[in-house]
């Protein structure tokens, strides 16, 4: 089969061929329909977060399932499935106490650097990231790194569900638990941002005040229900929208990893409440934010990771939400690319122009 492969940090991708085998054990072979294109394998393609290589990058896949290990009694061929990376073991504490977005085995189950090799290349160990490995026409899985959707979901759109809906409305729903009526503030409004406005929508915010330096992303965000929007190229955010809401807001979410942003997400709070980080800034940085108010005016800082989801409830209920017309996807959608278009889609996504690029495949 076909992949775009990582072969060293920073670098391209190189499309070529790599040997699957059968699953065995857990795992699940699918065949990948579509894969969307995320800023976390930007940061591994441009060497910003390290991981084993050569690698298949891509974590944001959907397709049909196309064989099965012996353990798999969940799936059957022709399912139509949606992957996420928080591959769980469902035995952990963690996992017993429904916090599967932290099982404590996610590294043993898929991205062990000492797992015998499932993926080849001319024999050499081909690693996939987060398990799923999506910028492929195959991807061999753990049968918890995936969970059916609903046979009329367009997988185009499904794949959009395991990162960036599932991070945005997840961070809403599960992490921050934003309340009916509530002023939120979300910083960047790309492919994470939008999905936290949707979510915010959807849990019943008052307010929805959209922050980025784009006027496209910002029309963008009206889309998806912002409420009012602040241009952050032409105005302190911080001052405006402390102004805007007399005194601060009180959720904000800053879904770009930029140090810089995630102190104005700090800023632009209310007393006592917090600040939800979603963007994952590159690694050696560090967020400073002024001391003095956190006792003083009660301010936190929470960083979430993959919108605290139990993904195998989550996924299908976002799938439904979609279907019912509630939650937008097909907006998120800025290109539809094949494989070979995947270095060009990731030179847009550096300039931050655009909501998503998806690969699809035929
Ligand atoms: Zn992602
Ligand atoms: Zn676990």
């Amino acid at each position: 089969m076909q992949a775009a492969i990582l072969e060293e940090a920073p670098g391209e991708l190189v499309v070529d061929t790599v040997s699957v085998d059968r699953p065995i054990d857990d795992e699940v072979l699918i065949q990948t329909m579509a894969c969307g294109l995320c800023h976390s394998d930007l940061h591994i393609i441009d060497g910003t977060m390290a991981f084993p290589l050569p690698a298949i990058a891509g974590h944001e896949a959907a397709g049909t399932v196309q064989a099965v290990g012996p353990n798999v009694t969940e799936f059957a061929v022709g399912d139509r499935v949606v992957g996420c990376l928080s591959t769980f073991c469902g035995t952990c504490l963690e996992c017993h106490v429904g916090r599967t977005w932290a099982c404590v085995r996610r590294g043993a189950l898929n991205l062990a650097p000492t797992r015998a090799p499932r993926l080849t290349r001319n024999g050499e160990k081909i690693m996939q990231m987060a398990g799923l490995g999506g910028f492929a026409e195959e991807m061999l899985v753990h049968r918890n790194s995936i969970v059916k959707v609903p046979d009329e979901l367009p997988l185009d759109r499904g794949a959009l569900l395991g990162c960036a809906v599932m991070t945005g409305v997840g961070s809403v729903f599960n992490g921050a638990k934003v309340e009916p009526g509530s002023t939120v503030a979300v910083i960047g409004c790309g492919g994470i941002g939008l999905n936290v406005i949707q979510g915010a929508v959807l849990a019943g915010a008052e307010r929805v005040i959209a922050v980025d330096i784009h006027a496209e992303k910002l029309g963008l965000a009206r889309v998806f229900g912002a409420t009012e929007t602040v241009n952050a190229s032409e105005v302190d955010p911080v001052g405006t929208v402390v102004e805007m809401t007399s005194g601060g807001v009180d959720y904000s979410f800053e879904a770009i990893g930029n140090t810089k942003t995630m102190a104005q997400a700090y800023g632009m709070l209310g007393m006592g409440r917090t600040a939800y980080m979603i963007g994952i800034a590159p690694e050696g940085t560090t967020l400073e934010i002024p001391a003095s108010p956190i006792a003083r005016v009660a301010k936190g800082v929470q960083g979430l990771n993959m919108g605290s989801n139990s993904f195998k409830r989550d996924i299908p209920m976002l799938a439904n939400l979609y279907l019912q017309g509630r939650l937008l996807l097909d907006e998120l959608i800025a290109a539809r690319i094949g494989l070979d278009g995947i270095n060009e889609a990731y030179d847009r996504m550096r300039k931050g122009t655009e909501a998503r690029s998806v690969i699809v495949f035929d």
